[in-house]
């Protein structure tokens, strides 16, 4: 049953802010992406760990996590570790298109996976790799990687 209570608890999120400067003090690293980013959704729930590939200058990905604002906007506590500082990238920057992520993006991410020869299964996804078909489900037995 819809209730338009409902949809907007839901979105409230969405007008949520982002973390000011002394805010994400604390977080910012040069390592452990995935622990910072569960650290920060644990402080701010709606922005969610999203995790995936940062493409590389080369095109290479490498394994990254990072959070999500509900608009789109990633926050990166440690873009350091890949030479940037900003931690706010917002869809107008020119870093936006190296963050591609298992959630929201999977089969470009697969894609990029399999070009680093990862096969792992990743969260929320079940099937095979678009690019050679392996098996890559996150339901499959375990130990066939
Ligand atoms: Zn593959």
């Amino acid at each position: 049953m819809f209730a338009i209570s409902d949809l907007i608890a839901e979105r409230a999120d969405f007008f949520q802010g982002y973390p000011t400067e002394s805010e994400i003090k604390p977080y910012l690293n040069d390592q452990e992406c995935f622990f910072v980013a569960d650290s920060i959704e644990m402080q701010w729930p709606h922005l969610k760990r999203n995790s995936g590939c940062y493409v590389m200058d080369d095109g290479s990905p490498g394994d990254h996590a990072w959070n999500r604002h509900p608009d789109g906007t990633i926050i990166d506590a440690t873009a350091i570790q890949f030479g940037s500082s900003d931690y706010i990238i917002d869809r107008q920057s020119d870093q936006y298109d190296r963050y591609v992520s298992w959630q929201h993006e999977n089969i470009k991410a697969q894609a990029l996976g399999h070009k680093a020869g990862w096969h792992d299964p990743q969260e929320d996804y079940d099937g095979l790799c678009p690019q050679c078909t392996e098996d890559i489900s996150s339901t499959r037995s375990l130990g066939t990687n």
